[in-house]
């Protein structure tokens, strides 16, 4: 158990209920006669706190206002910093709530990685922890107990399965950018941003299942998580790059435990919520809804506020990117004169990471035959959804597949398959993330359907090198 640096710093979070910093609540929000206001949580809020909060942050005071105004999961804390502590709502989802099979060898639960290399880490922290000396307690300690969803000792294989099955889903959701998602203990020195020139840092989300931890750091009961506003990349916040996710507020759901975890390491990105007039957090519609609202529908992607009634125009992606995760390069040309070589049967793993992204492969038959293609994405929790385009050499459009998609607990026709009968010579795929009707009432559009995928092809005949 290590300490997660000290360094208090003076700046902009997103508060929560436990250390208000401001005292007495009055019925409803609004201005008072002075220039205070009460905020949506029932903190009275003034100049001063306000200017404070905004004096390091990348928000305006107005912006702050206007957030505490509207969002009742945001705060200021004792030392005026902004958190959230979120409320999301405790539906479970229908799909994959027993983890019938893991992704890696259950022994390496622990050691999972996404992006080695990664200078940037978000980590998982599953086994427990003791929290010293941070925003959440700054002259104490939070004795977080580990993940723990049938009260024996150690960790069960049902367990190690929900591990690995949560930390799937948050690699999908920030598969477009250049961040480790890792279950591995990193070197404390490997999330620190010790100054500006510091390359390398990162946050730490505690995922415990004490009802103790969830009252301190929440303030109370009903709260699935806690993150402070803007830490992940900012050298001033040090003390703040811990969230919480509380695993019993969403039933032990390993998939709506990795999308609180994304939610809240969203947070620290700088991202606020997406919710309506009438909600804090939008719930969704059809089969999607956004990682920053609060849903437990089968499709959850990145959004800027397409839906109808959206509060919220934040481009997701392009603040995750800003904030300490840049977008990663394109992996695959989109041109058929940049084409990747296709071999048969064997299959190739791409990623959709921006919405104008669009990968091309060529492969080549040797005979008239039976062809299949296949672009599956994650198994799990996938935020992409693909089309498929057959092209001749001469650019002429032989097939095109993308399937509706549809939801019956899990999501269906996300990936694309073509089946037909094609003579020799040579295709490209072209392999695209799409949207579905429309994003403000049924659908999504584009934007979020972001993510990994393999693409193969089979042929009867075999096929060689174009
Ligand atoms: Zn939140």
């Amino acid at each position: 158990m290590r300490r997660l640096g000290v360094t208090l710093g003076c700046t902009l979070l997103v508060a929560s209920g436990v250390t208000a910093s401001a005292s007495g609540s009055a019925a409803g929000s609004g201005t008072a006669p002075d220039d205070s206001f009460v905020s949506a949580g029932g903190q009275r809020v003034d100049g001063g706190e306000l200017n404070r909060a905004a004096r390091h942050s990348d928000l305006s005071e107005q912006a702050i206002e206007a957030l505490l105004s509207e969002d009742p999961s945001a705060r200021l804390d004792s030392g005026d910093r902004l958190k959230f502590v979120d409320h999301l709502e405790s539906s479970p989802a229908t799909d994959d709530a027993v983890v019938a099979r893991a992704s890696a060898p259950l022994a390496k639960t622990f050691r999972l990685h996404s992006r080695r290399a990664s200078h940037h880490t978000i980590y998982l922290d599953f086994d427990g922890e003791r929290v010293c000396g941070t925003v959440w307690d700054p002259y104490g300690c939070i004795n977080a107990p580990r993940f723990d969803t049938n009260g024996r000792r150690g960790f069960s294989k049902s367990e190690r399965r929900a591990i690995q099955r949560i930390w799937r889903g948050v690699v999908e959701d920030y598969a477009p950018f250049d961040v480790d998602i890792t279950t591995e203990r990193p070197q404390l020195d490997d999330l620190v941003r010790s100054d500006s020139s510091d390359t390398t840092f990162g946050i730490q989300t505690v995922i415990t299942s004490s009802n103790g931890v969830r009252n301190r750091v929440c303030g109370g009961s009903r709260c699935a998580g806690a993150a402070y506003m803007g830490t992940f990349d900012s050298e001033f916040h040090n003390d703040g790059r811990v969230t919480w996710i509380l695993p019993k507020e969403v039933r032990n759901n390993p998939r709506r435990i990795a999308d609180a975890v994304s939610h809240e390491a969203g947070h620290t990105f700088g991202l606020s919520h997406d919710g309506t007039s009438r909600s804090g957090y939008y719930g969704g519609h059809g089969i999607w809804g956004p990682i920053m609202g609060a849903s437990a529908r089968p499709l959850t992607q990145w959004s800027r506020g397409q839906y109808s009634g959206a509060n919220n125009k934040q481009n997701d992606v392009a603040i995750i990117a800003r904030n300490g995760a840049p977008r990663l390069r394109d992996d695959h040309s989109g041109h058929r004169s940049g084409a990747t070589f296709l071999a048969p049967g064997k299959a190739r793993s791409g990623r959709i990471t921006r919405a104008s992204d669009v990968d091309m492969f060529k492969l080549r038959t040797t005979c008239r035959a039976p062809l299949t293609v296949k672009v599956r994405n994650a198994a799990q929790s996938p935020n992409l959804d693909v089309s498929l385009v057959l092209k001749r050499r001469n650019g002429k459009v032989v097939a095109r597949r993308n399937p509706l998609s549809t939801a019956h607990g899990k999501a269906k026709g996300l990936d694309a398959t073509y089946r037909g009968k094609r003579r020799a010579g040579v295709l490209f795929v072209r392999v695209d993330g799409v949207g579905a009707r429309s994003p403000r009432r049924t659908g999504y559009s584009d934007y979020g359907s972001l993510g990994s995928y393999r693409v193969s092809f089979s042929s009867r005949c075999g096929a060689k090198r174009p």
